[in-house]
């Protein structure tokens, strides 16, 4: 089984490569910020306390993603047969990181690896001003990025030592190409899988 985190800011590629790592490893992709606009999108009462934390830039609360998560991994476990979960956008903060723990050791698992994409600061904030032309985000514009990318420093960042302290942190040089990214992202998921073989 391979349980992924795809870590980064705002703005680090973690959608796109989640996107591409699903479909070669056959990976249930998990992104909370898509299961949070799907809330939006359906007008629900959850939906509405998300957006007014997502239109500021901040984190909706802890105990809210938690629940959305584990309903979401149940839910779409359900429907199809895969050979892990890819966690894009989540743990977001430490107290994500370990509800995460226990939310993965009920389900008899482990998370194998983190990868963190790191890219330059004006990059990120290029990235996100272009995205905003045609993504229709109420938080891809300036004012707004720079909110989440302070949000990131100071809440998300710190999960990366959670996971260096069990071996399990990866950096990855996000910049440029997305080929060239992807290509270094799956020399790291396969020199895990020949290890898990070798293993098992
Ligand atoms: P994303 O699509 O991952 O960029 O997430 C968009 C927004 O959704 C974030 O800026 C947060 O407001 C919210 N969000 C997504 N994932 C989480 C999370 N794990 N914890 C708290 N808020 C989240």
């Amino acid at each position: 089984m391979l349980n992924i985190i795809i870590f980064g800011a705002p703005g680090s590629g973690k959608g796109t490569q989640s996107d591409l790592i699903k479909e070669k490893y056959n990976l249930l992709h998990l992104s909370t910020g898509d299961l949070l606009r799907a809330e939006i999108a359906s007008g629900s009462e959850l939906g509405k306390i998300a957006d007014s934390y997502i239109s500021k830039g901040q984190l909706v609360p802890d105990e809210m993603i938690i629940e959305i998560l584990d309903n979401a991994i149940e839910e779409k476990e359900k429907n199809g047969k895969y050979n892990g979960i890819i966690l894009d956008g989540f743990p977001r903060t430490v107290a994500q990181a370990e509800a995460l723990e226990l939310l993965i050791k009920k389900r008899n698992r482990d998370i194998t690896i983190l990868l963190d994409l790191m890219v330059e600061e004006n990059e990120l904030v290029e990235r996100l001003v272009n995205r905003g032309k045609t993504s229709g985000r109420c938080d891809d514009n300036l004012e707004t990025i720079k909110k989440r990318l302070e949000v990131y420093h100071e809440k998300t960042k710190p999960v990366n030592d959670y996971y260096k302290k069990q071996n399990k942190y990866t950096v990855i040089d996000g910049s440029g190409n997305i080929d060239n990214i992807f290509d270094r992202v799956c020399k790291v998921i396969d020199i895990i899988n020949e290890d898990e073989n070798v293993a098992s």
